[in-house]
């Protein structure tokens, strides 16, 4: 599943290959995807120029002429820069521009494709907390302060921070030595700091290797950072601080990766 880096990177490269194209037709095999009907979906986006791509979170915002294209690749998917004579075997929308080219956008089970005139309007981007990425450390003790609950959870919860999922919250957590079920009013100032660099640098090193293996960019190319879990995934292996065998465990509807020794429920 996509979470910030991956995003982050289709946000990137679409700025760079997007800006100032234009939108010539649009072809909707998924019309579901959508949140208006089909035809004004189309009527919206022909002919509107691409102004700006960013991302928030997991959300790619596209800024056009007449306001907003946003995706959510959901559990998976591909946007691919691609022509009319080389779409991929799958794909639920097709944007032909007016130079050729097309952007061919696939979800494995089911995303969206939304326009809006305001992102404001959007009722799940309107909402999103801050973009992990942009938050400071003070903004991100502010966040924490005077909640409670597991952290884990309140990490996961777009609405709260926008943008980490369950494979980059595990090895944060390993690094700060935090429990995914710690009450959020047991951490310490320390531990939040610590908290706050790991999920900075795990994010960027993954954009900086390309995002997940398991996804594919603009281009159709995999990413890079695979082999860099600590914890994650590695259920019965050693710990690389303690050698104690790593535990996979359920919190709540997620899976965790925990070193049961270095990331005690009750901190000593
Ligand atoms: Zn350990």
């Amino acid at each position: 599943m996509p979470e910030l880096p991956e995003i982050a990177i289709f946000a990137r490269d679409m700025q760079k290959e997007l800006v100032g194209r234009t939108i010539a037709r649009v072809e909707v095999l998924q019309p579901k995807c959508l949140n208006i009907p089909e035809e004004e979906f189309c009527a919206a986006l022909t002919g509107v120029e691409i102004l700006s791509v960013t991302s928030h979170g997991k959300w790619i915002q596209v800024q056009i002429s007449r306001g907003w294209l946003l995706f959510n690749l959901g559990m998976g998917g591909e946007i691919l820069l691609t022509s009319r004579e080389h779409l991929p075997e799958k794909y639920r929308l097709v944007f032909d521009l007016a130079d050729g080219a097309a952007l061919a956008v696939n979800f494995w089970w089911f995303g969206f494709a939304h326009f809006v005139a305001r992102l404001a309007d959007h009722p799940m981007v309107g909402k999103l907390g801050p973009h992990a990425l942009d938050l400071s450390l003070d903004e991100f003790h502010t966040l924490l302060s005077g909640r409670r609950g597991a952290i884990k959870a309140f990490l996961l919860d777009q609405d709260r921070i926008a943008g980490i999922g369950n494979v980059y919250i595990q090895d944060p957590l390993f690094r700060a030595k935090i429990h995914p079920l710690r009450p959020i009013q047991t951490l310490t100032g320390d531990e939040v700091a610590t908290l706050w660099q790991a999920l900075r640098d795990t994010l960027q090193e993954s954009i900086r290797l390309g995002g997940a293996p398991f996804e594919l960019n603009l281009y159709g190319q995999k990413g890079g950072w695979n082999t860099s879990f600590l914890v994650g995934y590695r259920e019965g292996q050693p710990c690389p601080v303690c050698d104690a065998p790593i535990t996979k465990i359920k919190t709540g509807s997620t899976s965790s990766y925990i070193c049961p020794s270095c990331q005690p429920l009750e901190p000593k």
